[in-house]
């Protein structure tokens, strides 16, 4: 499995593969050229320790035409390294660093460590 060799490679251990952010959360980009930018995340990819933000790292892909799909520039996101965005806590409205808490029922969450709101993963 080639993603298993890479990751013993670059000497992620396994605890390591939790990231601060999840799909589908509100993330800002803190450098890059997309510095400032407001994004979705769209795919995560824990191993490599990145994920693909809406409208953000967009790159031009010169695409062959197939059967299936016209050919010419197609545009999409590109990943980019989790240590380049943050989450955006929905209360403090702004990029925020994230703290993990176990409720009293057991269940952990994510927080913000400004306010302590629980962010959420949405659907
Ligand atoms: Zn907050």
């Amino acid at each position: 499995m080639p993603l298993f060799r890479s990751k013993a490679r670059r000497g992620v251990k396994p605890h390591q593969v939790k990231l601060h952010v999840r799909k589908n959360d509100q993330v800002v980009v803190i450098a890059g050229k997309d510095k400032g930018k407001i994004g979705r995340v769209l795919q995560v990819f824990p191993r490599r320790q990145r994920v693909v933000v809406e409208g953000v790292n967009i790159v031009k892909r010169h695409m062959r035409p197939t059967p299936y799909a016209e050919g010419g520039i197609v545009e999409k996101p590109a990943p980019v390294h989790i240590s380049n965005v943050m989450v955006v806590c929905p209360k403090c409205m702004r990029g925020v660093k994230i703290g993990r808490k176990i409720l009293e029922d057991g269940t952990k969450v994510r927080v913000c460590k400004k306010c302590g709101e629980i962010i959420e993963a949405k659907e």
